[in-house]
């Protein structure tokens, strides 16, 4: 049997994906394939004229059917980066998006900012951890950090990054919806929630359909949660606590509206590099 080089396989890997309209063929391909040849994406290029084993390609081959079907890359190799940090992630946690940094970032400045010694954090439905599991890495402070998800599944994904980073006992895990199974007063509470209305999740990518609905449907007008959260805060969070949310396309104004509702202060918009308003925080009067 021919076998075949690293560029053989990935050009045609390439046009094989062009032909199922996958965007990021290229990206995709090289990626899958340093995965099975257990190598960074760049060292492809210096072993360009290496023949795969049978093994290899065989792998490989399973890999690219997935692929083509619209399973997203990050299923298929089961890990994302996120803040420059990797994530286990499996179909039971949303693939955490470079959106989601500026999210994170807004809160380690405002941890920096603070005037404690000691932060507490509930990130509310945390998925594969990757919000609070940065947090908690990168933070120039100590952080008593609360992660709640209502999936186990995907609080299994979240505690094994956590112990990958050995944040495991920096980061307690509790199973349930929302802020239910947070029971003391908190000083900081962030949320990627669900935030697609319903009504659009039928248009959504084919990639992002493998994901799971619970994390993306938002309800009627996708602001279910974002209510429902902020309703839940009242008791929960301290006097000048922060709230901060990631929000999806217009919801901003929405969002900010509840909160002023609520009777929270200094409610701050803030957009992404691609100039899309992407985080809403606001503090409890
Ligand atoms: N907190 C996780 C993330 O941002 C999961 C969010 C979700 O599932 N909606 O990636």
């Amino acid at each position: 049997m021919e076998l075949l080089t690293v560029k053989e396989i990935l050009d045609r890997t390439v046009k094989h994906f062009q032909n199922y309209e996958i965007a990021s063929a290229r990206l995709d391909a090289e990626i899958l394939l340093s995965e099975v040849l257990d190598m960074e994406r760049i060292n492809l290029y210096v072993n360009f004229d290496k023949p795969l084993t049978k093994g290899e390609v065989d792998k490989y081959r399973q890999f690219v059917i997935a692929r083509s079907k619209g399973t997203p890359v990050a299923y298929i190799i089961a890990k994302q980066e996120f803040m420059s940090l990797n994530f286990k992630v499996t179909e039971a946690t949303l693939i955490p998006r470079p959106e989601t940094e500026h999210l994170v970032e807004v809160i380690l400045d405002k941890i920096k900012a603070v005037g404690l010694d000691r932060v507490k954090v509930v990130d509310v439905g945390t998925g594969s951890g990757a919000i609070i599991v940065s947090l908690t890495k990168l933070a120039e402070k100590e952080i008593e950090a609360i992660a709640v998800d209502i999936s186990a599944d995907a609080l299994d994904v979240a505690k094994e990054n956590a112990d990958n980073y050995e944040l495991l006992d920096k980061i307690d895990f509790r199973l349930g919806s929302l802020l239910e199974p947070v029971s003391e007063m908190v000083d900081i509470i962030v949320s990627n929630p669900p935030y697609i209305p319903t009504s659009d999740i039928k248009d959504l990518q084919r990639e992002v359909k493998n994901e799971p609905i619970t994390a993306l449907d938002g309800g009627q007008d996708g602001l279910d949660f974002y209510r429902e959260i902020i309703n839940q805060s009242l008791t929960k969070l301290n006097t000048g606590g922060l709230i901060a949310f990631e929000i999806g396309i217009n919801q901003a104004d929405d969002v900010a509206s509840l909160l002023e509702n609520n009777n929270f202060d200094n409610i701050k918009i803030i957009k992404d590099y691609a100039g899309i308003e992407r985080v809403v925080l606001a503090t409890k009067e």
